[in-house]
This record gives C-alpha cells, structure tokens and sequence, in this order.
C-alpha cells in the first residue's frame, strides 16, 4: 500500500469511521473522508491533514442515492477508482425509540440499504490489484443470525438467512420488509424477532448476510481482479451512538477495520470478526 492507493471510509466525521480513516491514512494510504454533512467533513479532514496525512473530505449521504451517485463520479474523475471501502455510516435510536416505524425505517434504510447502495455503485471502481481490493463492512454481534442471545425466532428463518448456497438478496430484502411491515401494524413484538435494540440488530443482520453474499458473488473473479468482502464488530465504544457508554475507545475499535482493510497474507472473504479474530455469523 502506498499514496496512490485510495481508501473510502464512509459516515468518518466522527466516532470510529473517523479513526479508522486515521489509522489507514497513517499507513501512507490516501483516504476520502465521506461525510453527510460538509462542514463537519471538512473540519474533521483539516484535523487528520494537520497531522501530515493523506486525507481528503467528499460529501457523501448513504440515503441519498444522488449522492451516492454524485461521490462515484467525482472519485472516478479525480482517481480512476479506489482499492478500499469501508462501509462505516450508521445509526441506532434504540436507546430510547422502542422501534417506531419512524426510526425502524431509518435504522435499516441507513445500516443496510445505504450499505448496499454504496456497495452497488462503487463495485465498478474497485481497482484491480495484486493484493486485491477491499470492502469491510462495519456491522455488530447483535446482528447475528444464530447468535446465544437475540437471535431470530423463526428456525426456518433463521436457516434460509444461513446457507449460503441458496441465500439471496430477495431473502434478506424480504426479511426487513416483512419485520418494517409489522412495526407498522404493531404486530412485530410478538413475531419472533430479536427483542433487544431489534431494528438495529436486524439491519446489521442483513449487513451480515450480504457481505457473505457478496462475497461468494465476487468470488470468482480471476487473480489480480479479486475484491475481498468482509465485516467486523467493533465491539461496544465510547461514541456518540452510544452516547459515549462503552468500554473501548474508538481508537481500539478502528484496529479490526484497519487490519482487514490492509491485510497482505491470507486475506479471507465472507467472514466476520471481532479483535482480528473470526466469529461465527
Ligand atoms: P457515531 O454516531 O459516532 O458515528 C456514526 C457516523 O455515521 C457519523 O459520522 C454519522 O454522521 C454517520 N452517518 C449516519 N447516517 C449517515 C448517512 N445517511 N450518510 C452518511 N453518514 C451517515 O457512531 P459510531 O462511530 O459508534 O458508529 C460507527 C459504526 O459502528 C456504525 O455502523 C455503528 O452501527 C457501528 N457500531 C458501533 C458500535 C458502538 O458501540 N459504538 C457497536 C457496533 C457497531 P453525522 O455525524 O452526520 O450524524
């Protein structure tokens, strides 16, 4: 990795995005900061270019397909395409939204749709590589699919969203609408889904699952075309959305993102982790 390898971390303004783009620019990598809004992005680009490092602000809004459109344009234009994305923007109104349809709406149009949004359009600029390109996705254990606690109720469910042979992105989609309609005839709370901050969970399920679809889609590219999908748990981390309870700093929570954004040896795709180890989905 070098100054001309190009790095997208998206919603980086702050919080753990923003160390990730940190940590990678500290790498001699050059990173785009995307930021939904402008002026937060710029501040936060002069604090890291102050530093001496490689770090450029571009709005980017995951909700807003224009602008998801408008960022792939100016990144081809002004950098042919990139060789790292990490799909970091998100948010979570459990702590005190109790699934409104307002908020549930939100959470999963944010976490999952804009994740795969940006996925879709920024695929075609995923520049061909020896070590091959990368998309980290930055996802949470509360989103797993047969996770002890929290996990869906529903076994056939539960066992379609898991084989990876016949998964698909109908099943996942169909998944958050079926549980979107039922937050809004109320009937989600006795439908077997997650019970604890379950909007999010099941936005960052579907996360979960389509990077392991992504992957085995991307799979079969030849040697030297590869793009490696994977997502990580960051664990639970003093920022904003947690309104700043956890029990790790950004700082530690970047570094999972960071290794499998830069990893040379060994680069797996599909998988999950937490503190560089894999963890079961
Ligand atoms: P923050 O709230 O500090 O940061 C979230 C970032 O996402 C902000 O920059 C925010 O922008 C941005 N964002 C939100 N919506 C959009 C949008 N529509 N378009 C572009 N950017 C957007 O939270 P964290 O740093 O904690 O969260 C980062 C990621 O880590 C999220 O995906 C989160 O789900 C995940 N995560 C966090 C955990 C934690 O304990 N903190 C645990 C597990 C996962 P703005 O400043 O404009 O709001």
């Amino acid at each position: 990795w070098n100054s001309e390898t190009v790095a997208v971390v998206t919603g980086s303004n702050r919080g753990i995005g923003f160390e990730i783009v940190k940590q990678i620019a500290g790498h001699g990598v050059t990173v785009i900061l995307a930021s939904r809004n402008p002026s937060a992005g710029i501040e936060a680009a002069k604090s890291l270019q102050e530093l001496g490092l490689s770090v450029v602000f571009r709005q980017l809004d995951v909700l807003d397909t224009s602008s998801i459109q408008h960022f792939a344009e100016w990144i081809k234009q002004n950098y042919g395409g990139i060789d790292i994305l990490v799909n970091n923007a998100g948010v979570n109104f459990n702590l005190g939204s109790e699934n409104s349809a307002e908020f549930a709406h939100l959470v999963v149009n944010t976490n999952y749709y804009g994740t795969k949004n940006v996925i879709e359009v920024m695929i075609p600029l995923m520049r061909p590589s020896p070590l091959g390109a990368r998309i980290v996705n930055v996802s949470s254990r509360l989103g797993r699919v047969n996770g002890r606690r929290n996990r869906l109720g529903d076994v056939a469910l539960r066992e379609q969203l898991s084989d990876i042979g016949t998964l698909s992105e109908e099943i996942i989609d169909r998944t958050l609408s079926t549980f979107l309609r039922q937050v809004e005839d109320g009937s989600w709370a006795s439908s077997g889904w997650p019970q604890v901050f379950t909007d999010y969970a099941l936005s960052k399920l579907g996360v979960n699952c389509y990077t392991r679809l992504m992957a085995k889609v991307l799979s079969d590219r030849p040697e030297g075309e590869k793009i490696y999908v994977n997502c990580f748990c960051p664990g639970w981390v003093k920022t904003a959305m947690t309104g700043w309870a956890g029990n790790i700093t950004p700082e530690e929570a970047a570094d999972t993102g960071v290794w499998l954004s830069l990893l040379s040896d060994g680069m797996p795709t599909g998988k999950f982790f937490a503190e560089r180890r894999e963890i079961n989905f």
